[in-house]
């Protein structure tokens, strides 16, 4: 990972937080992007104070100027973009179809599904002007199958699947592969709305027994996104704890 550039959005917490860190770690350039500047800063601080390499530049994915923004910022500050790890999202909100409002549909798809396109559409042009890159976007299991209150966040998951696939196809012969990940139910913020009874209910959906780690996810991201998975592209990794096998 040494002098390789990645951007990753949705990096003030979780998942994000954790692959930045990660890929410090390796040595990469780690562009940490959030629509938090607090926190997001903080990831920066902490990842420079280990001796890493990494700037923060606040985003809102949902937006596609900023998205734009992000990778020209990259490319100005590190000279190139080699891996993106399109990973900012919510959960949404939650409710039955016929109960959910507009504005709750429209938010969850903004932000977990247009999001990939802008971000995806400026990070290959990027890419293909340096020769090749790899983009890991963060689905999840319910990218693969629903989950009752949640219809729109499974849209939006669903649709990055689709979205990884066809980029695939369109860009792995010009040396960009592009890969998606489907984390089971992560120990993250996102679970916060979550109660305690709730989140047993959850772990009882995993038949290896507890929810996922950060960490855990952090280490799919940085094989897919390095040149160990030269031979992967427009793959969906679940990582999940077996939650899909039942
Ligand atoms: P998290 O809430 O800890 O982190 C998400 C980050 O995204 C936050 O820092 C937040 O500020 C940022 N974000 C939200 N909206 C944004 C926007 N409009 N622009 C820029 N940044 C924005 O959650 P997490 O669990 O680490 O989630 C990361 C990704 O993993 C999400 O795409 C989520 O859907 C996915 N995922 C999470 C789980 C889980 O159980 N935690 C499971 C499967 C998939």
């Amino acid at each position: 990972m040494k002098g390789k550039t990645v951007i990753i959005t949705g990096a003030a917490s979780g998942i994000g937080k954790a692959t930045a860190a990660l890929f410090a770690k390796q040595g990469a350039n780690v562009v940490i992007s959030d629509i938090q500047e607090e926190e997001g800063k903080a990831t920066m601080e902490s990842i420079v104070a280990n001796g890493g390499k990494a700037s923060f530049f606040k985003t809102d994915v949902a937006s596609p100027e900023e998205m734009e923004a992000l990778v020209n910022f990259a490319v100005k500050t590190y000279g190139g973009l080699d891996i993106a790890v399109n990973n900012a999202g919510i959960g949404g909100e939650l409710n039955p179809i016929a109960e959910m409002s507009l504005e709750g549909w429209q938010k969850v798809i903004n932000i977990n599904l247009n999001s990939l396109f802008y971000g995806m559409k400026y990070q290959i042009a990027a890419m293909l002007k340096s020769g090749g890159g790899s983009i890991v976007n963060i689905s999840s299991i319910l990218g693969a199958v629903g989950f009752g209150g949640s219809a729109g966040y499974s849209a939006a998951k669903h649709g990055v699947v689709g979205l990884t696939q066809t980029a695939a196809l369109e860009y792995s012969a010009q040396n960009i592969r592009i890969n998606a990940v489907g984390p089971g139910f992560i120990e993250t913020p996102l679970l916060n709305v979550l109660d305690a009874e709730m989140k047993e209910q959850l772990v009882a959906l995993h038949p290896i027994g507890r929810l996922g780690r950060s960490e855990e996810v952090a280490e799919l991201v940085l094989w897919l996104g390095s040149d160990k998975s030269s031979f992967v592209s427009g793959s969906y990794y679940p990582i999940d704890g077996g939650y899909l096998a039942r």
